[in-house]
This record gives C-alpha cells, structure tokens and sequence, in this order.
C-alpha cells in the first residue's frame, strides 16, 4: 500500500493471414516490438525520416487467447479490487483491432468471451472465498457519444438521451455520474444479464441513432463494497473496477470523412487527444494540474487515470502492412501511457451505524463498572441517569435553603447533581429578582415623558415643578419618580441574567469583590486604602509602580465618623442622580478621585499606544518602499551581471546606502513593537484598576445611599425574601453587571453627557437615538422643502 507503480501497458495483435514480417519484429522477451518501415512502401517520404523504432512495453500479445489476455492483463487488478484498491483496464486502438474483442468478447461463445465477463466471474467466486466479509457488488455501463452521456443499462426502453440529461459530479468521495443506474447485483447470472442487456442497448443504439458503435466510448463500472463480518470491524472498504473500451483512433481526413461522420470523428480525436494530454501531465511528476475536465471522457475517468489506482492499458493493433502508420501512432500512445506514475492505495471508510453502536456497548461496560465501583465504595444508591422532575425539585429546595442560610452546604454526589445545583442558583434568583421587581412596581410608578395628563396630575399634587422636573431635582434628565432603577425594557433582563452569572461565578470562585460577603462589604466601607489593589511586587514595571503611587490613597483626614456624614433622613429619597453627586463629594470623594486618576492614566496610556501603532505602522511602511527599492537595484545588478571573476559581489553605493537603512528600520520596527508590548500589557493591567474602582464606587454609593435614605418597608420585605442577600445588594448587582460594551458607553458618559448617574443610562441611551432620529428627520424636511423651492 502506498507504494509508487507504473501503469501497465500492453499490445495485442489481431491475427492476420496478411502479416507484415518484414516490418513487425517481436523481441524474445516477449515485450519489445520493433517497427521497421520500408521508405518505398509510402508515397512521399522525404529520405532522411525515421523508419525504424523500437517500443517496450509490459507485455506483447500476439496470437493470445482471450483467457491468455484476461490472465496477463485482468486478473490481478480485479484480485486486488476485492482488497480495495481500484482498478482501470483501458483498450485503445484504431476500429477493427480487436478493442470490443479483448474487452467484451464474443457474447455468443462463450470460450470467446472478454475481460469483462471474465472480470464479473472472477469477483464472485472470491466473494465466495471470502465467507469472513459481507462483500456487495454493483454495475453501471455509460456511453459517451458526441459528448453527451447514455445510461446503457436504463431500465426504460432505449430510446436515446434521457430526460434528465446526465452530468458528472465531484465530491471528496470522487466521481460519480448523476442520473447513472446503478445495478446491485447478488449473482454472477444476473450481472451477465445486465452486460448482455447492454451490449443489446449498444447495438440498438447503433441502429436507431444511427450512429457508428466504433464512435463511442463505453466504460462499464463494477463496483465493490465489502464489511467484515466482525461487528467490532468498524472499517470497511470500497472499490470499483472500470472496464474502458475507448473509440477507434484512427485519424480524420483519411476516409475522406464529411458531414455527420466527420462531427463525430472530431468528437472522438478531441476527447481521444484530451486523454492523452491528461496522460501526458500524469506522466510529468512536475505537473501539479491535470487537465481532466477538458472533456465528458476524461472528466467521467478523473479518479481511475492514475491517482491511487491500478491501471492498465491494451492496445490493439493490426498486424498487416497497410495499417502501419496507425500501428505506429497506438504504440506511440501506449509507450507513454507507460510513463504514468500511480500510487496504488485502498479506500477504507468508516461504518457510522457500526461505531455508534460499539460505543453504546462500551458505555453500557463503562456503567456497570460504575455500579461495581460505587459498591465498593459504600455508595449503592447514586444513579447516573438523567434526573427526573422529583430529583430537581429536591435540589431547587436545597438551593433554596442553602440561600436562606437553613442549609449549611449541598453534598456532591455526582457531576449531574452538580450541573443541576447551579442550574437551579440561576432559577432561584432569576425568581427572587422578578420578586423584587414586582414589590417595586407596585410601590412606584414611571411617568411617561408624554403623558401629560399624569404629568399634570403629579404637578398637582406637587411633586413635579412646571418645567416637568422632579421636586429636588437638579437639571430635569430623569422622568423616573423615586429611586426606580427598573424599566420594562427587555435590556435591562439581558443585564439582570448576566448579575446572576457573575453572582455564580462568584460563588465557585473568591474574587476580591465577593459581591455576597457581607464581611467583604462591610471592610470596603469602613477601610478604603484597599479601594487599590497593591501592586505584586517585582512584576510591574516601573512606569506601572508610579502611577499607582500617585493614585494610591492615604485615608483622608477629613474623613469623619459614619454616624456625622449621614444627612437626616428625608421622608421622600433624593434622585439617585443628584445623591450620587452628592457621595462623590462626601464619603465617596477619595474613591471617586482614585477613579479618576487610573482612569486619565489609562487614557494616556491609550493615547499613547496608538501613537506608537501609528508610528510601527509608518515605519512597516518605509520598510516596504526600502525594500521594493533594494529589489530594483538588486535585479538591475544582476541584469548586468555585475559579479567580479572570484564570486564577490559588488554593490553600488546607492544599494549600500539601501541596506544599511533597512537594517536601521527594522531595528526601529522592533524597538517600538516592544514598546507597543509593553504599553498593552500596562493598558490591560489599569484597565482592571479603573473596572474595579467603579464597581467600588458604585457599591459604596449604593450602601451609602441605602443606610442614608429611608428604604420602604415593603421593598425591604422584597428583599429579605432572598435572605442571604443583604438589603442594598440587589441594585448594587444592577449597576455592577454593566457589560462590556456598556462600560464604555458609560465611561463616555461619565466624561461628557452624564452627571455621573448609572441607572440614567438606558434612559439617556433613548433619549440620544431619538435625537439621532429626529435630527435625522429634520434634515430630510429640510432637504425636501429646498428641493421643493
Ligand atoms: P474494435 O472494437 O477495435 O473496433 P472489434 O473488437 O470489433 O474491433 O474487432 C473487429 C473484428 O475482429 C471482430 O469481428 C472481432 O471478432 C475480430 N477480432 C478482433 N480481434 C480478434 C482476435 N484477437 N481474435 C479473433 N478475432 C478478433
Ligand atoms: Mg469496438
């Protein structure tokens, strides 16, 4: 398998009474054939031409029996067929030497029958041999006659081109002829009916079309399947055998050839020189494209001429005088089909049905050993099928309690109980959270921008001034009454799922934020120098080292006792906005001034990133032009051949200079990318810093906010309903869970639009597209009432 093999090629000479003795000389070994032409027996023949050659080939056949031909020719091909390997056995040869007679035989006489027959029996009677496979066998049979494709053995009368016209297809399997009948057949009887069947359809067609049989093409095709027997054989093998009896070869112009038949003849020279120019790349190991689909013949041949197949090739000759000049072209033909290079291998495939179901019986295996194990260990009961509706109910319940805090911890049993315990965090919170929601719908209610009628009605009772700005309200942004940092709009449940994803993430892993330890939160609001993770020693750089210095905090000495920044409660909260302003310049000012300094450090340290990727990319490009340059000076030189006698070069000083200041770039090149490098990994390590002070910054305020301001009884109620989520830790979720794509809107907002208010920003999102749209809209008008004018 796999190893390199020539195509075989063969002559066979049509007994003759009339031989040319003189001319055809047989060597010894059976396998060369000398040509001698007498310059006299042709007309014209300027003197000094060729007259004498000499081919050899695999093999010379004259007077051979037909079970001669099969033994030399066929038998291994389609002995190793039944292995896999596929085979192609080509006859070629002008009309009348005997082509259909090597192939096909005399159907008659049976002692004269051909390869193809020979070749069907042989592959029965070593399926017969081979009881340990279950081996099938199909046939098809194509003609191809002035291009176009005939199904021999189409099961409807014979009548010509089918509706459907044929077409070859490729796919990674190979070749294969849609609209083709494929014959399975379980017995050698019925597939000679099926060769008989075509050899019929051949001739009637030869009739009715009209049409010369010696015109056309025919490639009968068996194909071979074979499975082993053994079930845990998960390969099988395929393979097929094409039987090719090509058209005559014979030139045109000879016969004087007109009309119809000089078409045909034309058909058949081009397909025949389109096979031998396929043959011809074949034979050249430097070609890499092989013109196949120059022609239906070659195209349909595409996977059996050469490639992993085994090939052979008769070519039938006369043996009189007067043929001599085709007898010369045929052995031209066979010598270089010789030249063809193949490589034999087998086509193994996978039996999809067979693996699946080893697989079930080594997962069946597998769980049986699970069950012995789990005896071994003491631990009998656990099951590893999917759970039914009882067992998640159990551990909703479990989670449930585990929330409450009734439950210490949930065991580990298996690695679908512990798929299900965090498929049910999510299912228990995602309800805790709607519960909340709800509580806070009920107590307060949004006020449509538009709604004039409310508006009035609020205005009425006082709340909201005449400008429609809420009472204590700075600028008039927020239409939202209350500290409502809800809205129906499906983003914000986008945002909600992500909390509880971060939330069970948070659970599995400590972070430095864990947003459930009440501990945790309890330290960040009494001790803020750990607002800055302090740097690892010894991996940053030095740059890193002293912005953190500058930004790291001392506690400010201003900073008073809880009890004394806490403003009396007022009866109705502040805006969440206009408090945030308010904790900034109180008890969030130092956490507030740190996130702006890693924030404007971060800033610069993008700046300058890209104005280093500006200059890298500058410089790649001077790299090129330097280059292109040095090119041109280089072929100039060598164009002149500016080589000294002992092989040193000589360089002009230009292409010195040029050298020289490639060297000078590239170093530069690389100098700034290590920059660029380094400047990343600055940008990604303050980038954390910034992410983590705005989640401390916005956690503080809410804390803040929460013990500041009055928090309704019901919504407390809410949310002690998720009890081992403390009072204030659900919005904090909200605001923290901002995505990335919302961190930087946000961090824009922060620094143009926005009084720094998180929960306004869906709200300011809105407003800004609609004034995208309306400024849209405006100018259309705009553009029509000109256009208008
Ligand atoms: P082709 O297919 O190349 O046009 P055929 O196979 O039809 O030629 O052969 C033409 C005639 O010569 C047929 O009648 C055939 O029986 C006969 N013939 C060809 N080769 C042999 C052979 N080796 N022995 C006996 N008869 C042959
Ligand atoms: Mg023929």
């Amino acid at each position: 398998m796999g190893s390199k093999k020539k195509v075989h090629a063969f002559v066979r000479i049509k007994p003759t009474d009339d031989f040319a003795h003189e001319m055809i000389k047989y060597g010894d070994d059976n396998k060369t054939i000398d040509i001698h032409l007498n310059k006299d027996t042709r007309r014209g023949v300027v003197n000094n031409q060729q007259t004498d050659w000499s081919f050899r080939l695999d093999g010379v056949l004259h007077d051979a029996s037909q079970d001669l031909v099969y033994e030399t020719v066929a038998k291994d091909v389609v002995s190793q067929a039944l292995d896999g390997y596929n085979g192609t056995i080509m006859c070629y040869g002008q009309t009348g030497a005997g082509k259909t007679y090597t192939m096909t035989g005399a159907t008659e006489n049976y002692k004269q029958r051909g390869i193809l027959p020979r070749a069907l029996q042989q592959v029965f009677r070593m399926i017969e041999e081979r009881p340990t496979h279950a081996i099938t066998v199909r046939v098809s049979y194509l003609e191809i006659y002035n291009e176009s494709l005939f199904d021999l053995l189409s099961t409807l009368p014979y009548v010509g081109p089918s509706a459907t016209p044929m077409t070859i297809v490729e796919n990674p399997q190979g070749i294969f002829i849609k609209g083709l009948s494929v014959h399975l057949t379980s017995q050698e009887e019925d597939a000679f009916s099926l060769l008989f069947e075509g050899e019929t359809n051949r001739i009637i067609a030869a009739h009715t079309l009209n049409k010369n049989s010696s015109r056309s093409h025919c490639i009968f095709t068996i194909y071979v399947e074979a499975h082993s027997r053994t079930l845990s054989d998960e390969k099988y093998i395929t393979s097929k055998i094409n039987l090719v009896d090509l058209a005559g070869s014979e030139r045109v112009g000879k016969s004087g050839s007109e009309g119809r038949v000089l078409k045909e003849a034309t058909y058949i020279n081009k397909s025949l020189s389109f096979l031998e120019q396929a043959i011809i790349a074949l034979g050249d190991q430097k070609r890499d494209h092989i013109p196949f689909r120059q022609c239906k013949l070659t195209h349909a041949l595409k996977d059996s001429l050469g490639g992993n197949c085994n090939m052979v090739l008769v070519t039938n000759i006369y043996g009189e005088a007067a043929q001599l000049e085709e007898t010369l072209s045929s052995l031209r033909f066979a010598s270089r089909m010789k030249l063809v290079t193949t490589e034999p291998a087998v086509n193994e495939k996978y039996d999809a049905e067979r693996m699946v179901k080893n697989l079930e019986k080594e997962l069946a295996l597998l769980k049986r050993e699970l069950a012995v194990h789990n005896s071994l260990t003491n631990r009998p009961m656990v099951t590893y099928d999917p759970m039914d509706e009882v067992q998640i109910a159990e551990i909703n319940s479990q989670v449930r309690r585990y929330l409450e805090g009734t439950l210490e911890e949930i065991d580990i049993i298996n690695l679908r109980q512990i798929q299900e315990v965090f498929n049910q965090f999510r299912v228990v919170l995602s309800q805790q959270e709607q519960e909340v929601e709800s509580a806070l719908r009920r107590k307060y209610t949004l006020i449509d921008k538009n709604d004039f009628a409310t508006i009035a009605a609020v205005q009425k009772a006082g709340l909201m001034d005449a400008d429609g700005h809420l009472v204590g309200e700075a600028d008039g942004q927020s239409f939202a009454f209350g500290i409502i940092p809800f809205s129906t709009k499906t983003g914000k449940k986008a945002k909600a799922k992500k909390t509880f994803k971060e939330l069970s993430s948070s659970l599995r892993k400590e972070g430095a934020i864990s947003p459930l330890s009440a501990k945790d939160l309890d330290v960040v609001s009494t001790s803020k120098t750990q607002l800055v993770p302090s740097a690892k020693e010894g991996d940053g750089k030095d740059m890193l080292s002293r912005d953190r210095e500058t930004s790291s905090i001392e506690p400010p000495a201003s900073s008073s006792p809880k009890e004394e920044s806490r403003p009396p409660r007022p009866s109705t909260p502040p805006p969440r906005p206009l408090a945030f302003e308010d904790f900034k310049n109180e008890r969030g000012s130092e956490i507030n001034r740190i996130f702006k300094e890693n924030k404007s450090i971060l800033n610069e340290r993008k700046k300058r990133a890209s104005e280093t990727t500006q200059r890298i990319n500058a410089i790649k490009r001077e790299i090129d032009v330097t280059k292109e340059s040095l090119n041109f000076q280089k072929s100039l030189r060598e164009k002149q051949g500016e080589y000294e006698n002992k092989g040193v070069m000589i360089i002009d000083e230009e292409e010195f200079l040029l050298i020289l200041k490639l060297k000078d770039l590239k170093k530069q090149y690389r100098s700034e990318y290590q920059d660029l490098r380094d400047l990343r990994a600055e940008i990604q390590y303050c980038q954390r810093l910034v992410d983590q002070c705005r989640q401390r910054l916005l956690m503080e305020f809410d804390i803040w906010y929460n013990e500041s301001f009055v928090i309704p009884e019901d919504v407390q109620m809410a949310l002690r309903l998720g009890s081992s989520i403390r009072p204030g830790m659900v919005p904090v979720q909200r605001i923290v869970s901002l995505g990335e794509d919302d961190q930087d809107k946000f961090s824009q907002l922060q620094q143009t639009v926005l009084p720094e208010a998180p929960d306004s920003i869906p709200f300011i999102n809105a407003k800004v597209k609609t004034e995208q749209k309306q400024k849209y809209l405006k100018t259309m008008m705009g553009l029509q009432q000109a256009h208008r004018k």
